[in-house]
């Protein structure tokens, strides 16, 4: 569903993206773990080219993502993302925010996108506070707001970069929770995580990233078994 071929990117003289190659298969989920600054952001942004790329291309279901333009930003609205700071709107309700992106940017009916909206607020938990604003709600409903929001525009893919970094530890469980019942439906996610519980219980596959490389690629099973790179090793050493 979605490749990456040769992909490069500099920050002035930083390469942080070396000749990645990475394919996510439809229904997959991969795991992108790594040190602070070895680019998993960057990645994750590449992928929806909310971040440019120097070189390499990136193929989403079949169709080569233009550099802009309005095929990229309907390509676009098929990858969900989901960031660490939850990004609602604070003066719109906890549904208004689920409903925001189907009614303005695919003009979708609001009858239609507002019973969406609420099934997707039964199913992250949180349906009995769609009234709310998102400062009434504890960091792990907000990002579990985010979530319904992503999927609200039905996408093919989602994308999370480190969605429970933010978050306090007593909520992290809920929103890994979430993630792993959407993980088990088959939805192909692309997730950025230092939760390793999540990368063995949730991933088909892990990537382990350092450097602006994709050092290293395997089951979380054998990943977490046996690590090939001494730079695998040793960040595992740190955090395990
Ligand atoms: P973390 O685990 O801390 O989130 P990361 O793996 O997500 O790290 P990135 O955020 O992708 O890493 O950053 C990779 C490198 O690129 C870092 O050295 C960072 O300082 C640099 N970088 C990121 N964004 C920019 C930017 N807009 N301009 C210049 N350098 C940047
Ligand atoms: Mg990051």
């Amino acid at each position: 569903l979605i490749v990456l071929e040769n992909v490069n990117k500099w920050f002035g003289p930083l390469h942080v993206l070396q000749d990645v190659d990475l394919s996510v298969a439809r229904g997959e989920v991969v795991v992108v773990i790594g040190p602070s600054g070895s680019g998993k952001s960057t990645l994750c942004r590449a992928i929806n080219r909310l971040e440019p790329i120097d070189s390499g291309r990136i193929i989403f279901d079949g169709q080569a993502l233009p550099a802009e333009g309005r095929e990229l930003a309907r390509l676009r609205s098929e990858v969900g993302m989901v960031f660490q700071s939850f990004n609602l709107f604070a003066h719109k309700t906890i549904l208004e925010n689920v409903m925001l992106g189907p009614v303005k940017v695919r003009k979708e009916k609001k009858a239609v996108v507002q019973d969406r909206a609420m099934s997707l607020l039964e199913r992250v938990g949180i349906a009995n506070q769609a009234e709310k604003y998102p400062a009434q709600l504890s960091g792990g409903q907000q990002q579990r707001v985010a979530i319904a929001r992503a999927l609200a525009m039905q996408p093919k893919a989602l994308l999370f970069d480190e969605p429970t970094s933010a978050l306090d530890p007593e909520m992290v469980g809920e929103v890994l929770e979430v993630m792993t019942s959407l993980a088990r439906e088959g939805m192909t996610m692309v997730v950025v995580t230092h939760e390793m519980g999540f990368a063995r219980h949730a991933a088909d596959r892990v990537v382990f990233m350092a450097d602006g490389q994709l050092v290293e690629q395997a089951t979380p099973d054998e990943f977490f078994a046996n690590p090939r790179s001494d730079r695998a090793k040793d960040f595992l050493s740190k955090i395990l």
